[in-house]
């Protein structure tokens, strides 16, 4: 993309409404418009890395095994009523009337939606397990909705639900849950800690939240500061593999990690008192097992191998699609702007041209546009005729991971500069070794 040709509505001041430093970066990188509270237009920037972030899930919760579909935004009031959630919900829930008089609501999360599914089209146990998700807006009336996207009324969720005949089957696929979001969020650039969270009406042990540690976080946490030394890095995993993925839940939710719901003071002063930590984090994430609760209420049964009809055992599993932008943007920043991950970036490379109009510096940024883009990679090219001043404070505010600066002085010795964002380090290369290195870096060669 060329930056002229490009919407990226930059802004010099800093918006006094943002109380963080997320909600800030993306008001000046041109990446949101807020519509009304709580309520965002993602402008071409943020709609990028929006994307990316989804394309991350999507792609980890199929190799889980779990089945994409998509289900609609506004529901019926009366499934709500079968579960007895229409009236437990409260004020967050939007509702709505449609113009024949019947109570519809927007949806904040889709237990009911996918039973009714399931039950319509699932008679026997041959069909498990079977674990549905889908990628799609919800809605919840926040009280206060702030930190710009982290907090919002109409937000992103990735939220998914497994069928399965046992309660131990269900736990296999908590289990695998667990294990495709580390990989998910370690594709991000980011460490999302499982702790132990609270069941709520439902109890049991079977809850996690996934939380990025930071100052702005909105939850309270306590944890053994051994947990941060967990990665889940490149490890090859079966996800039909009962005992492997066992073997993950316990080693990542062994060690003391909690949020202040389920915080027990005795058991946290048997953590070795150098490693107690008292912190905040952001809560990227959910897993939950509750058993026939819904299938119990909705009748969703299917015909057991022993002919009987059995409810299913179900489990739900939410990611905060758009609240990770925020999150991935206050794990990694400074003060001149974004740092994306790889992972993510919205543009793989930036190229700056310090003397648009001059032949030899525009033929040497066109051709290295014309490479990156064949192979398979995506600059963003500043052909603007701008000071380098000016060019180089925009891609810095943006964030792309890597910056090519091409002058008329470079190129007459040969050479360009490479930039890292995240170190601030450049190296002098060949045009060609800068290409390479970009390759090699985003997996290309
Ligand atoms: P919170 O405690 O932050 O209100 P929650 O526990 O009610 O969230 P879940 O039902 O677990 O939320 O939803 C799954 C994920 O969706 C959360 O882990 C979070 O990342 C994201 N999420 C929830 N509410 C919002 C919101 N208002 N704005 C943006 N993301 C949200
Ligand atoms: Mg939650």
């Amino acid at each position: 993309m060329r930056l002229t040709r490009y919407f990226l509505p930059v802004l010099k001041e800093t918006p006094a409404e943002a109380q963080i430093v997320s909600h800030r970066l993306m008001l000046r990188a041109g990446m949101i418009k807020q519509s009304s509270a709580g309520i965002y237009s993602w402008l071409p920037l943020g709609y990028k890395v929006l994307k990316n972030i989804e394309t991350i899930v999507h792609e980890e919760q199929q190799r889980a095994g779990h089945i994409p579909l998509l289900m609609p935004t506004l529901q019926s009031a009366d499934l709500w009523r079968e579960s007895g959630r229409y009236d437990d919900y409260g004020e967050e829930m939007l509702r709505i009337t449609d113009r024949h008089g019947r109570d519809m609501l927007y949806g904040p999360t889709n237990e009911e939606l996918v039973t009714d599914i399931f039950r319509s089209h699932v008679a026997s146990y041959k069909d498990l397990p079977l674990t549905l998700y889908h990628i799609q807006w919800k809605f919840r009336d926040e009280r206060r909705p702030r930190f710009g996207v982290m907090r919002g009324r109409e937000f992103y969720m990735k939220d998914g639900y497994n069928f399965d005949l046992t309660k131990e089957d269900a736990l296999h696929a908590y289990n695998r849950h667990l294990v495709s979001y580390l990989r998910t969020y370690e594709r991000m650039g980011l460490q999302a800690i499982p702790m132990r969270a609270d069941g709520g009406p439902i109890g049991g042990d079977y809850t996690h939240e996934f939380l990025v540690l930071a100052e702005t976080g909105e939850s309270e946490v306590f944890y053994d500061s051994a947990v941060t030394d967990l990665s889940f890095g490149d490890r090859a995993i079966d996800y039909d593999d009962v005992a492997q993925c066992q073997g993950v839940l316990q080693e990542f939710t062994t060690k003391y990690a909690r949020t202040d719901e389920t915080h027990d003071e005795a058991l946290f002063n048997e953590v070795p008192e150098d490693r107690r930590r008292v912190a905040r984090g952001i809560e990227v994430g959910q897993i939950f097992y509750f058993g026939t609760k819904y299938s119990d209420a909705m009748g969703a049964t299917v015909q057991g191998p022993d002919g009987k009809p059995t409810p299913v055992h179900m489990g739900s599993h939410g990611i905060g699609v758009s609240r990770l932008m925020g999150a991935i943007i206050e794990a990694s920043h400074d003060d001149k702007g974004i740092i994306w991950p790889e992972g993510v970036t919205p543009f793989h490379a930036g190229i700056v041209n310090l003397k648009q109009g001059d032949a030899e510096a525009d033929a040497a940024c066109d051709n290295l546009y014309a490479q990156l883009t064949a192979m398979g990679l995506e600059p963003l090219y500043d052909d603007r005729n701008e000071r380098a001043g000016g060019k180089f404070a925009t891609m810095d505010l943006i964030g792309l991971p890597w910056r090519i600066t091409v002058g008329p002085r470079g190129l007459k010795n040969g050479v360009v500069e490479l930039t890292s964002r995240k170190t601030g380090e450049s190296e002098e290369l060949a045009p060609d070794a800068a290409l390479a290195k970009i390759a090699a870096i985003y997996g290309k060669t």
